[in-house]
C-alpha cells in the first residue's frame, strides 16, 4: 500500500529527516514513535505529500506521492495535529464543505456525510459550532473529513495529543475500527501506551533516523527483556556492581535507576536489590519507554532530542543504537 524509499529531508543545511525505509500493508497500524522534534511529522508529511523531500521517493498504491499527486491523494485521508476546522460552521457543514475537495457535492455529499458521522459517533451533533465541541470531539470530526473519500490510507499525526484518557481511548476505538476495516494506517505519536496498544508494528524514530523497529511486544523483549525494577536511594557504584554481577543492563532513569531483571532467576536477583534497602523499589514488566531509553539514552517525553555524547561509552555511531549489557552511562552523568 505504502513503500518509502531513502526518505531525506534538509531545511537550512539541518537534516531533520535521514535516509527513512518503510512498507505499510493494506490493514496495518504502523507507528512511528519517537521524542518531540524526531522528525516524525516532517516523514509523515513526506509521505502524504505535502513535504517535498530532499532525497527519495514515496509510492502509494503504486503511484508516486509526488509526480501522481493529485491521483495518489484520492487513496487517503489525513488527520494533521491541528484541528484546522472551520469555525464559522456547524459539525455538518464542516463535512460538506470539505467533501467539495473530492468532488462531493449534493445528495451524495450528504450521505457521505451522514456515514462518516455514524462511523466516529458523532451523529446527534450535526449542528453543533465547533467550538462548542470538546478536544475529543474535534478530533473525531477532523477524523471524520478525513474518512470523507473512503481513503485506503489514513495518516494520523500525533491524532490525540492534548486529550484526556477517556476521549484518547475513544479515539484508539476508532482507529481499531479503521484496522478491521482493511484500511492501512500510519499514526505518530509520542505516547507509548497509545504505540503499544494500536500499532501492529512500530518504527522508532530518533534525530531523523529510525533506530530500530519490529512489533512492540518483539521490539520489547528483543531490546529490554520481560521485567525491569525502578530503584531509588542506592548509591551508583552498588547498581553497577549488582548489575555487573547480574550480567544485566541498566541507566539512569528518573531520579534513579532502571535495571533489567535477568532472565534465569530473576527473584534472587530482585532480591540482592532489595537487600540494598532502597527508598524506593518497584518491579514491573519492561515497555516501550525502556526501549527507547536503551536504544537511544533518552526517555520518550524529553522535550528536545538531545544527542548521547560518543565519550560517554555509548552512542549511536552513524545513527544507529548501539547497546550493550553492563554499565552503559548516561551523558548527564
Ligand atoms: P516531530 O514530529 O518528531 O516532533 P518534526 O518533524 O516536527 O518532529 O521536526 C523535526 C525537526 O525539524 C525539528 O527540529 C523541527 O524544528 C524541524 N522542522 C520541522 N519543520 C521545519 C520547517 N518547515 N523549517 C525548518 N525546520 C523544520
Amino acid at each position: 500500500m505504502l513503500l518509502a524509499h531513502d526518505l531525506h529531508k534538509t531545511y537550512a543545511n539541518v537534516a531533520v529527516v535521514r535516509g527513512v525505509e518503510l512498507t505499510l500493508e493494506t490493514g496495518e497500524v504502523l507507528g512511528l514513535l519517537g521524542p518531540n522534534g524526531a522528525g516524525k511529522s516532517t516523514t509523515v508529511g513526506m509521505l502524504y505529500g505535502m513535504v517535498i523531500p530532499t532525497r527519495g521517493f514515496v509510492c502509494l498504491d503504486h503511484l508516486d506521492i509526488h509526480t501522481q499527486g493529485s491521483l495518489a491523494r484520492r487513496q487517503i485521508g489525513v488527520v494533521t495535529q491541528e484541528d484546522n476546522l472551520d469555525p464559522d460552521l456547524n459539525v455538518y457543514e464542516n463535512l460538506i464543505c470539505f467533501a467539495r475537495h473530492y468532488r462531493l457535492v449534493g445528495r451524495e455529499a450528504k450521505h457521505r456525510a451522514a456515514e462518516v458521522l455514524e462511523q466516529v459517533n458523532l451523529l446527534g451533533r450535526e449542528k453543533a459550532k465547533v467550538e462548542e465541541l470538546s478536544g475529543g470531539l474535534k478530533r473525531r470530526l477532523v477524523l471524520a473529513r478525513a474518512l470523507l473519500n473512503n481513503p485506503k490510507m489514513v495518516f494520523l499525526d500525533e491524532p490525540t495529543t492534548g486529550l484526556d484518557p477517556d476521549a484518547r481511548q475513544d479515539f484508539w476505538k476508532l482507529v481499531t475500527q479503521l484496522r478491521q476495516a482493511g484500511r492501512g494506517v500510519l499514526l505518530t505519536t509520542h505516547y507509548m501506551e497509545e504505540a503499544e496498544r494500536l500499532c501492529d508494528r512500530l518504527l522508532l524514530m530518533q534525530q531523523g533516523q529510525i533506530v530500530d523497529q519490529g512489533t512492540p511486544a518483539a521490539l520489547i523483549e528483543r531490546v529490554v527483556g520481560r521485567e525491569v525494577l525502578e530503584v531509588e536511594g542506592i548509591p551508583r557504584e552498588r547498581v553497577e556492581t549488582l548489575a555487573e554481577r547480574g550480567g544485566v543492563w541498566w541507566r539512569p532513569f528518573s531520579s534513579g535507576f532502571l535495571m533489567v531483571l535477568p532472565a534465569v532467576d530473576p527473584q534472587s536477583f530482585f532480591h540482592r536489590v532489595e537487600d540494598e534497602q532502597p527508598s524506593r523499589l518497584l518491579r514491573r514488566k519492561a515497555n516501550l519507554e525502556d526501549v527507547f531509553l536503551r536504544l537511544t539514552g533518552e526517555e520518550l517525553h524529553s522535550a528536545q532530542a538531545t544527542p548521547p555524547s560518543r565519550e560517554s561509552g555509548y552512542g549511536i555511531p552513524g545513527g544507529r543504537a548501539a547497546p550493550r549489557c553492563g554499565g552503559e552511562r548516561h551523558p548527564a552523568d
